[in-house]
């Protein structure tokens, strides 16, 4: 049993609207969901991905009023895009006429384009030949230039050689190259089965705005119970797996401080929205009721110029 690559990657950010503006028009990654948050129905969750969801997602809980945190150790530290190389040029350029700076470097042969959110995630456009064509295109960007889906992760553990043993003994990930600083970790062929361990966990990291809150990898839907049992035997503490509607999940907090989550690949997000409309109303969870929506700010993705 393995685990099949990123999932997700769910993050804290502040205004919702600046966050709508930053991934869905200034990224145009696609808003493919707006809900509540399941355990907070005064909260949005938001996911972003490609046309029809099905490459790795991006999800965020605007938060208007909690602070600001502090990318670290026990953290999620970097997010990476994949983008076809040919595309750097244009996003190097479009970044930039927002406003937002951009650093180009190569590590482990990967070119990247590294830049911050408008909270302080730190994110990054790597170059790949890897993922299917993303069909979308939006406030600028066509679909052949468009983000293919979440490539790959850094992750800053407070205990890396803990971390690599989960990720390799139990998870089923491959070192395929390592650094004095970095192990390159793979699962799998294709888009978002690559990640990064950083060797030394860098200084503690403060949850709050600006930061990732877990990453989900992705599991076969009949295995999530036999994960449950997996991670038990092996001295985690899974949660029970719950029911999130557009797929099951277990939580857990592995020994370097970073969240986990094992997520199922089904149903998927297209189980209350066609394709066309993917995004377009705010989905009220069942336990919620109708009228609670009230209570959120206005959101909309929308044709924007500047930040
Ligand atoms: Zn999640």
């Amino acid at each position: 049993m393995k685990t099949k690559g990123i999932h997700h990657i769910s993050s804290m950010v502040g205004d919702a609207q600046q966050d709508v503006d930053f991934y869905a028009s200034v990224l145009a990654y696609r808003m493919v969901k707006k809900t509540l948050n399941y355990d907070d129905k005064t909260m949005y969750h938001l996911y972003y991905g490609n046309h029809d969801a099905t490459s790795g997602l991006v999800t965020t809980f605007p938060m208007n009023f909690t602070h600001q945190g502090i990318v670290g150790s026990g953290q999620l530290g970097i997010a990476g895009f994949g983008l076809r190389s040919e595309n750097f040029d244009f996003w190097k350029k479009r970044l930039k006429d927002f406003g937002i700076e951009t650093e180009e470097y190569t590590r482990f042969n990967r070119r990247r384009l590294s830049f911050d959110d408008p909270d302080g995630l730190e994110l990054e456009l790597i170059e790949t030949d890897k993922g299917q064509k993303n069909e979308w295109s939006f406030n600028g960007v066509e679909s052949d230039q468009a983000i293919i889906g979440i490539e790959s992760s850094l992750l800053y553990s407070k205990k890396p050689r803990e971390t690599l043993y989960l990720l390799t003994e139990i998870m089923g990930y491959e070192i395929i190259n390592e650094n004095p600083d970095y192990y390159l970790l793979k699962i799998h062929d294709e888009l978002g089965g690559i990640l990064e361990l950083a060797k030394r966990a860098p200084g503690r990291g403060i949850p709050g705005v600006g930061t990732v809150h877990h990453i989900a990898f992705a599991v076969e839907n009949d295995e999530i119970e036999d994960w449950h049992e997996k991670l038990k035997m092996a001295g985690y503490r899974p949660t029970e797996v719950k029911n999130r509607n557009y797929f099951q999940s277990l939580y857990f907090r592995e020994s370097g401080g970073i969240l986990f989550e094992f997520a199922t690949e089904g149903p998927g997000m297209l189980i209350d929205e066609d394709l066309e409309n993917l995004g377009e109303k705010l989905i009220t969870p069942p336990h919620f009721r109708e009228e609670e929506r009230a209570l959120l700010p206005e959101i909309q993705v929308r044709t924007i110029d500047e930040l």
